[in-house]
């Protein structure tokens, strides 16, 4: 008998865009890479710097970016309902190009120490009211999250570096700092 959370493998996304209009998304310097290369638009249109009242994670979380003199996490620009990419049918307007945390979402993922997948979750930061006649690999998962995993640490290692600068500064030179 499987285990109980494999059930989540066959899990398949309603495409409701809960998940696109209430959290805001984290993203990384890839991510901007990625959607400025498809949409052509300045880092400061796709990226915007969110202060702590806005974000659950606490102060040791290794995104967290010394803006001028506040501590600050970069994610993607909001409209006032919800990501600035989500379509009116409720659809990702870059589907193909969205960051690797879109890609992931919603699934909390755990693996043992051989690096199989261990526990498959469904995230309860938003209602999710998806169904259970899909089907996922379980390699396909960890690839995703071996890819996010690639593209968020070397940016954690960059935010890092930013940090310890004497002089900081304000977005702009952010942006300059991490080549996008
Ligand atoms: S980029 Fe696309 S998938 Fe990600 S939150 Fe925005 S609309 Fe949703
Ligand atoms: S909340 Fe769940 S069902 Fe709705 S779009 Fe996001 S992943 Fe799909």
């Amino acid at each position: 008998m499987g285990k109980e959370w494999e059930k989540f493998l066959n899990f398949r996304c309603t495409c409701c865009g809960n998940c696109c209009r209430e959290p805001i998304v984290l993203i990384t310097d890839e991510d901007i890479r990625r959607i400025r290369k498809h949409t052509g638009q300045e880092p400061s249109e796709i990226a915007a710097f969110y202060p702590p009242s806005e974000i659950e994670w606490g102060l040791d979380n290794p995104g967290w970016i010394k803006i001028n003199e506040d501590w600050r996490i970069m994610g993607l620009v909001r409209k006032e309902d919800g990501c600035q990419f989500l379509g009116e049918d409720d659809l990702c307007g870059i589907y193909d190009h969205r960051p690797v945390a879109c890609r992931r979402y919603p699934f909390d993922v755990e693996f043992d120490e051989k690096e199989e997948l261990s526990l498959l979750g469904i995230n309860d930061s938003v209602e999710c009211p998806y169904e259970l006649d899909g089907r996922y690999d379980k390699r396909e998962i960890k690839a995703l999250v071996e890819w996010e995993d690639a593209e968020e640490q070397p940016y954690f290692k960059r935010v890092e570096a930013w940090n310890k600068k004497k002089q900081g500064g304000g977005p702009r030179k952010f942006f300059e700092h991490i080549d996008v």
